[in-house]
């Protein structure tokens, strides 16, 4: 800055100062401390701002660099408890305090003196004030004596208040920059603020790979409602502070809203030092709190994925470990999953059937295999499961496990479940038309959106009657946990099937919450045993006391049993011991297509050799 006249002094510290922000307060305040040291003729300058709840001031800027600075720097922040006695003045001084000569003030001359090399100072300090306190102080030192006019302290003062209001424009844009990029209840970063994080930690040719940790509290739910919502506040509070504490500064830690915690630590690490780090994780957090009168503790599960700077995307890193979280839950809780290959496959699977599922069951990409049931005495079919397979261009044969799901979650399940009842009846109509299958029921599994939607009743009967089938030949199966979920609605639906004589089977019975009592109050004509009851009788007791309370129970209410997932003629045996003598299962025959079971129905029977006692053989009569 060229010298002037005063005024124009600080027109320009003013047009210097207008554009600063956070990032450029430091060297703009160099600039302008830099022009005052020249235009005043001092051996140098200083901004320094208070820490007003810290009583503390702290050196922003000086002019010039001193030659020598030592680590720590005594100078940069300083207690004004322990402080000399002119910046113990200065700390609520509002008027310039100037001294003028070198005797004043003896230990600030000292502490100058040590810091600086040079004795026997004369120094201007000008408060910074904002609403009437002050927030710093500008300074100006000067080896030997120098007078100060009534004119120079005045644009001084006018100077300070410039950088005051400086002061207070970037404290104001942190505080916002605080608020926008953290979390109100713990003070961790939020996702907005780990989303940038991520950003820059991903970008190409930085160190990886990066691991980020999705954590999820377990039974958080619990907590909020058994001991109130500031409990689980305060819980929050203690964990979120407790793993501040726990990783270093440059570690992020965001909390995404209710339980959920991400943590992306500085250092990279490969799969294995992340589980080590995810165990250590899970000990932190898994230690107890004290939340007023209790001392509870949540088990937490925790999912990671690693990032690839320049290759994985942010979205892609969190993805994967939410998705890793997910695998982790599902052991009950208090797990740890590593995003691995095997859950990419199944991820992209995932992925590939939301997008793919929609055309792939109006293009004709959907198939049905037929699974025959026997009775086990005589080995004759008495009815064929059709069982949905989509036939996917690149991923083979899918089994339903793989989309059913998805197409419930996606809206697609009625499209899917009315394909699948025209298509099972199409085919059964023929092989009727064709002399097979006389005695033998077509089993069709149902979604539970299909059977609360309105107009099931009525698709179903305009299907039999296109087809010529009488109700009587087909069996819908249902989940247990339909039942227990719409009982009113569910049963309303049911009647109307019971009107064309269609029959009703309770799928995978025992995986579900239903006692038989509440399905006395459906027209329920059969429970299916799940298979994984059936498939360990012979080896397991409790399996065998449930199969056999199961069966007992359908028995005095009526309705008739299939046990599925037969495998093995131990379990075939000890079913027909219990009296249950319907059975469907790899034993006796996989799902195969229409072409392939149609060998099996002019047979009539697929031969079993189970060496049952004398007692357990005859003529079926189911
Ligand atoms: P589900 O109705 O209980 O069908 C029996 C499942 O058990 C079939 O699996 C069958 O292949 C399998 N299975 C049969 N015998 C054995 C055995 O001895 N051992 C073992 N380990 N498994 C056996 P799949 O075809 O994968 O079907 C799985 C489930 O998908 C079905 O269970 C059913 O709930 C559902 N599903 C199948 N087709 C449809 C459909 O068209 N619509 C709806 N909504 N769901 C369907
Ligand atoms: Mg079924
Ligand atoms: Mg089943």
């Amino acid at each position: 800055m060229p010298r002037r006249n005063l005024d124009s002094l600080v027109t320009q510290v003013a047009s210097e100062l207008m554009g600063v922000d956070a990032t450029t307060m430091v060297a703009a305040s160099e600039r302008v401390l830099a022009s005052l040291v020249d235009y005043f003729d001092v051996e140098f300058a200083y901004l320094r701002h208070t820490e007003r709840e810290q009583r503390q001031t702290v050196l922003i800027a000086e002019w010039p660099p001193r030659p020598y600075v030592p680590d720590p720097d005594p100078l940069r922040v300083i207690d004004f408890a322990e402080a000399d006695s002119l910046f113990l003045a200065s700390e609520n001084a509002v008027e310039p305090i100037i001294v003028s000569r070198g005797d004043e003030y003896p230990d600030y001359q000292e502490m100058i003196r040590q810091s600086t090399g040079m004795p026997s100072m004369v120094t201007a300090c000008v408060p910074l004030i904002s609403r009437g306190v002050s927030t710093g102080a500008l300074g100006f030192v000067r080896r030997g004596d120098r007078a100060w006019t009534t004119r120079e302290v005045n644009v001084l003062k006018a100077i300070a208040a410039l950088f005051a209001q400086l002061q207070a424009r970037v404290e104001a844009e942190d505080r916002l920059r605080y608020i926008a990029s953290h979390d109100d209840l713990t003070g961790l970063a939020n996702r907005r603020a780990l989303l940038e994080h991520m950003e820059e930690r991903l970008a190409p040719g930085n160190a990886g790979p990066v691991a980020t940790f999705f954590l999820d509290l377990d039974r958080l739910k619990a907590l909020n409602d058994f001991l109130g919502h500031n409990a689980g506040d305060n819980f929050i509070r203690t964990l979120a502070a407790r793993l501040r504490k726990n990783f270093a500064p440059e570690d992020m830690i965001a909390r995404l809203g209710g339980d959920e915690f991400v943590i992306v630590p500085a250092e990279t690490m490969d799969a294995v030092a992340a589980e080590l780090e995810a165990n250590r994780i899970q000990e932190l957090v898994g230690r107890r709190v004290s939340v007023g009168q209790e001392s509870v503790s949540r088990g937490v599960s925790v999912g990671v994925a690693l990032g690839v700077p320049g290759e994985t995307t942010v979205s892609d890193v969190l993805r994967r470990a939410d998705h890793a979280l997910l695998s982790a839950k599902s052991g009950g809780g208090n797990g740890i999953a590593v995003f691995t290959d095997a859950m990419r496959v199944q991820f992209e699977l995932q992925d590939d059937v939301e997008v793919n599922l929609r055309t792939a069951v109006s293009d004709g990409s959907m198939v049905l295999h037929y699974q025959p049931e026997v009775d086990l005495r005589t080995g004759r079919i008495v009815a064929l499961e059709a069982l949905v397979r989509w036939q996917h261009p690149t991923r083979g044969l899918l089994p339903p496990g793989a989309f059913v799901a998805v197409a419930e979650a996606t809206n697609l399940a009625g499209e899917l479940g009315r394909w699948v009842i025209r298509s099972a009846c199409s085919q059964f109509a023929d092989w009727r038309r064709r002399g097979l299958a006389a005695n033998v029921v077509i089993r069709i599994n149902v979604s539970p959106v299909q059977l609360v939607s309105a107009d099931f009743v009525e698709r179903i009967e305009d299907i039999l009657r296109l087809y010529g089938i009488d109700g009587s030949s087909v069996c819908l199966e249902i989940t247990e946990h339909v039942v227990v979920q719409d009982l009113v609605r569910t049963r309303l639906t049911l009647r109307g099937l019971k009107r064309m004589g269609v029959q009703i089977a309770i799928d995978d019975f025992g995986t579900g919450y239903s006692s038989l009592s509440h399905l006395k109050a459906l027209p329920v004509d059969a429970v299916k045993i799940d298979r994984g009851f059936v498939q360990r009788l012979g080896d397991s007791d409790d399996d065998l006391a449930i199969v056999k309370s199961i069966i007992g129970l359908a028995g005095s209410f009526g309705l008739g049993v299939v046990g599925e997932g037969v495998e093995t003629p131990m379990a075939a045996r000890t079913l027909v011991g219990l009296g249950c003598y319907r059975a469907q299962g790899f034993l006796i025959a996989r799902p195969m297509p229409g072409e392939a079971v149609e060998a099996h129905l002019r047979e009539g029977r697929i031969p079993l050799d189970l060496d049952l006692p004398r007692a357990g053989r005859g003529v079926a009569s189911s």
